[in-house]
């Protein structure tokens, strides 16, 4: 398997397209320089294709290892974790006062993207860790912050989510786990969490357990629960490690895909907890750790696809098979290569204009979380433009990657389906990523059900209105023409399916539920349309510099040639509303067979 860091195209997206050196202006970004930032690209390149990458094959084929409540991980995962750790490259994006290096959300989505690409197993123990790091660092006491941030930050100590129950995954008021306060303002924890990722593991010394659980008397359903922090080992004020808490893992799950991240039944047998934010207040606490891990779930997609994209084209260039349909391209080869086939250029194509509109997308999605972070007149904009965008980045890079990762194993053909080339472990990796954090279904009832009608489309604006400046702007650029036409259309017909969805809504639920995924799909088809056109002013404004940026445009032009246009199938199947889907009564989905309850 090979892999590079696509290092000019994160150069053209951070700093041709997001100009992120504006963000030096502000306090605490002053460092962020270009030169910094390669510097550090390097660095993490390094390391990723040296090190993280040799890993993955291995994670897959020994796994994680249980035995006697003990989790054991190959070596090169070992050496994998160090080597960030020495590298002090763990520290890059937390707070300055914790020991973090404070580096924008633009520019920590790429790194994700890259140790994805590289080891999605390891990536989500430590993409796990951030998002607890922020959970804290947001709710928690300043005790808990000073004792716990330091060392998750240097890497020693990692973090997990500890949320799903047997009975309980997608409705969280079904939760179970009881927690009692106790006489030193601790609390007691019992109850059993099932596919704890990382729940166990011989990576670090300490693993802190953010677990969801009841107070005594609190309020039925998702309104009374807590968040608590429970470690592993309960540290002295001094970080010292000191008594084994009550919480084990009980056994890891036989799965599909990520086999080196193991997937742990964990056991609260009176485990003692530290509360993070208000009683019954959790799961809002916990959502700043769900956002942050939905957008590092898109960035698995886009990483995967990346990985699997480079090896499918050197494989397209390689492979010998057939004839170039207008006659011999290569007359002194015995074959010419997959490449000249319309059908792979297709494919490839398909997936490169894709990839490109998703990390576009996940990085103007990092640079708002920044630009929401620094303050000033657009604090607020750029909060309600992430909300928007955060379920979009995280089901529409998912799902979208697990096509091309698909279709990049067709490229292989029957050698893509073997062991050998690793491109069936990518298939099974990413499998994974529309179904946790939030199967997909839900994150398109978030955007359809709770982020479209919020405040009478408030946030839809926070996206129509700069889309709709750019077309005035540019609807009479020559170049631009050919592609602000199109997607002109496009988000008037986006703008329409908004607007059925809100008044059928509103009479009826099962109309947004109806529509939900296909809304999703439109509007992110639409905003990677946004993306590729702003990719396509700068490639034009440079195309005499560089073939870099011609094939820019070629891509670009194939995006909204062949892949944007599906945004109107889907307001098609929108607006046939829920009637049908609803019309089959329970028993009628099954033939001659019935199952109990239907
Ligand atoms: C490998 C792995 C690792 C995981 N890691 C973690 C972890 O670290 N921490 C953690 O807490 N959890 C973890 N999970 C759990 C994961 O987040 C859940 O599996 C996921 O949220 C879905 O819950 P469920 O499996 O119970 O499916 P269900 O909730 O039973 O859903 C089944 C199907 O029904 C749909 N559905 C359910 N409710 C609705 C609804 N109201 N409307 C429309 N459709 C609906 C879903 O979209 C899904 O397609 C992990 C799971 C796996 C497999």
């Amino acid at each position: 398997m090979r892999y590079r860091v696509p290092k000019r195209e994160f150069e053209f997206v951070l700093r041709e397209v997001m100009n992120i050196e504006q963000l030096t202006q502000h306090p605490g970004y002053e460092e962020v320089t270009w030169e910094m930032l390669q510097m550090i690209t390097d660095q993490v390149a390094e390391i990723a294709e040296d090190i993280w990458l040799p890993s993955n094959q291995i994670g897959d084929q020994i796994g994680a290892k249980f035995k006697e409540g003990e989790v054991t991980l190959p070596p090169e995962f070992h050496d994998a974790i160090n080597a960030i750790r020495d590298t002090g490259l763990v520290t890059l994006f937390a707070h300055q006062e914790y020991g973090g290096m404070g580096f924008p959300t633009a520019f920590e989505v790429l790194g994700d993207e890259v140790m994805c690409a590289t080891n999605m197993a390891l990536a989500t123990m430590t993409g796990l860790t951030k998002g607890a790091y922020r959970c804290i660092h947001q709710y928690g006491s300043e005790e808990l912050k000073a004792l716990y941030l330091p060392r998750m930050v240097s890497g020693e100590w990692f973090g997990t989510m500890c949320l799903t129950e047997a009975h309980c995954g997608t409705d969280l008021g079904l939760l179970r786990t009881k927690a009692i306060e106790r006489e030193d303002g601790s609390y007691q924890l019992s109850g059993e969490k099932i596919f704890i990722t990382g729940g166990e593991h011989d990576l670090t010394d300490n693993i802190l357990h953010l677990v969801l659980a009841r107070l005594p008397d609190s309020p039925k359903g998702v309104k009374g629960i807590s968040l608590f922090l429970v470690p592993k080992f309960i540290p002295a004020s001094d970080g010292s490690l000191g008594e084994r808490n009550a919480i084990r893992a009980l056994s890891i799950e036989e799965k599909m895909g990520c086999k080196g991240s193991p997937t742990c039944v964990i056991a609260l047998e009176e485990a003692q907890g530290w509360l993070i934010g208000e009683p019954n207040h959790g799961l809002r606490a916990m959502f700043s750790m769900m956002n942050h891990e939905r957008l590092a779930v898109g960035m698995e997609g886009v990483g995967i696809a990346e990985i699997a994209y480079q090896n499918g084209l050197a494989y397209a260039l390689d492979r010998l098979q057939g004839r170039d349909l207008k006659g011999a391209r290569y007359p002194e080869q015995e074959a010419d290569p997959l490449i000249v086939h319309p059908d792979i250029r297709r494919m490839l194509l398909r997936a490169k204009s894709l990839i490109e509109g998703m990390r576009c997308l996940a990085v103007w999605t990092g640079i708002s979380i920044d630009r929401s972070q620094i303050g000033g007149a657009t604090r607020e904009a750029n909060g309600e433009l992430v909300e928007l965008l955060t379920p979009i980045v995280k089901a529409l890079c998912t799902d979208l990657s697990c096509e091309i990762a698909n279709d990049m194993l067709q490229v292989y053909g029957g050698h893509g389906y073997i062991r050998e080339h690793g491109m069936e472990q990518l298939v099974r990796d990413l499998r994974i990523a529309p179904i946790w954090e939030g199967t997909n279904g839900i994150q398109a009832l978030d955007l359809a059900g709770r982020k479209l009608p919020r405040d009478m489309g408030r946030l839809l604006r926070r996206f129509f209105h700069p889309a709709l400046e750019f077309i005035e702007l540019n609807r009479d650029d020559t170049n631009l023409k050919e592609f602000v036409e199109p997607f002109a259309k496009g988000l008037r017909g986006l703008q329409k399916t908004s607007m059925f969805l809100a008044q059928k809504g509103l009479g009826n639920p099962h109309e947004i539920g109806a529509g939900a995924t296909d809304y999703l799909r439109q509007f992110g088809l639409v905003a990677l349309g946004y993306m590729w056109l702003q990719m396509l002013k700068v490639a034009f404004a440079k195309c005499d510099d560089e073939e870099f940026y011609e094939y820019k445009l070629i891509t670009g032009r194939y995006f909204f040639e062949r892949v944007f246009p599906e945004t109107i199938s889907r307001a098609v199947a929108i607006s046939a509303g829920a009637k049908t889907m609803m019309a089959m009564p329970d028993a009628g989905f099954a033939g001659d067979y019935r199952f109990s309850g239907s």
